[in-house]
């Protein structure tokens, strides 16, 4: 009986040893799924303005061309390059938000330079949309950090444009929300946000994938990099939006001398 119980008991362990490599496998497969999506769209949204890169310095390298036709090829080299920078950026990013290895430093912030700053720079990139920047009077500052702001209204900005292919007017506007918060928002007159997609908007890689949009390059990184911005800064985000006629997307910051925010109160109101 004693050897039966054992063969028993050996049997089990055995099964128990193939059930967890089985899962361990499984596993595995799903990280290495993963891990290839995320390599095919990295590797497309690379290579797309890589080859308009070299293209354009292959041609400027074989026969030097009149002035204005290299002004133009240089300019398309500038902006492409300036892409693939913003791609590997926006990736590591998301890396090392996850990773916990982003800094963010804090400090009490006046948001309607940074918003005219933010404007400025996206009108250069698009004459077809009029970026406009409303700020409530008298709006306190905020306790923030003024370069991820920057990014997530630079991030907000730029899917305006890109999802205005029409071009269509840009509203970039910052008000008082509540006791303790300011609430920043953009809002466009493009394409809308398909009800289907309203769940995933935010989750990374996540694109929205119809004919009206496939030309419109992209890697879905933008949102989820805002979203989680905003929560490390202890914001909220959102979008408001109607397919065909446009869409607004709103965060929140806290006030800097809001109670619970100011570091008079945190250390016993010295
Ligand atoms: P990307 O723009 O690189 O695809 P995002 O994470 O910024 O990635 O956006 C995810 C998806 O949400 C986009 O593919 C797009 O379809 C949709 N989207 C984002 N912003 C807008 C907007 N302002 N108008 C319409 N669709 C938008």
């Amino acid at each position: 009986l004693g050897s039966l119980a054992d063969q028993v008991a050996v049997a089990l362990r055995n099964a128990l040893a193939h059930l967890e490599i089985y899962q361990t496998l499984k596993k595995l497969q799903e990280v290495d799924q993963l891990k290839s999506e995320l390599i095919n769209t990295v590797s497309h949204e690379l290579r797309t303005p890589l080859a308009s890169v070299l293209g354009f310095a292959e041609l400027l390298l074989k026969k030097p061309p009149g002035e204005a036709k290299a002004q133009k090829y240089i300019a398309t080299i500038y902006h492409e390059s300036q892409r693939l920078t913003n791609l590997i950026n926006n990736f590591l990013d998301l890396q090392r938000i996850e990773n916990g290895r982003l800094d963010f430093t804090k400090k009490s912030v006046d948001l309607e330079p940074l918003l005219q700053s933010s404007a400025e720079i996206y009108r250069k990139q698009s004459q077809a949309h009029a970026i406009t920047v409303e700020v409530e009077t008298g709006l306190p500052p905020v306790l923030t950090d003024p370069d991820r702001v920057l990014q997530i209204i630079g991030n907000l900005l730029s899917n305006a444009i890109k999802y205005s292919p029409q071009g269509g007017p840009i509203r970039l506007k910052a008000i008082r929300r509540g006791a303790a918060s300011v609430q920043v928002s953009v809002a466009d007159q493009g394409l809308g946000i398909p009800k289907e997609a309203r769940d995933q908007i935010f989750k990374p890689f996540y694109r929205v994938d119809n004919s009206e949009r496939r030309q419109i390059g992209g890697t879905g990184l933008g949102l989820a990099i805002c979203r989680r911005m905003v929560e490390i800064l202890g914001g909220e985000i959102w979008f408001e939006s109607e397919p065909g006629k446009g869409s607004v997307f709103h965060f929140t910051l806290p006030l800097a001398e809001s109670p619970a925010a100011s570091p008079l109160h945190a250390n016993g109101g010295k």
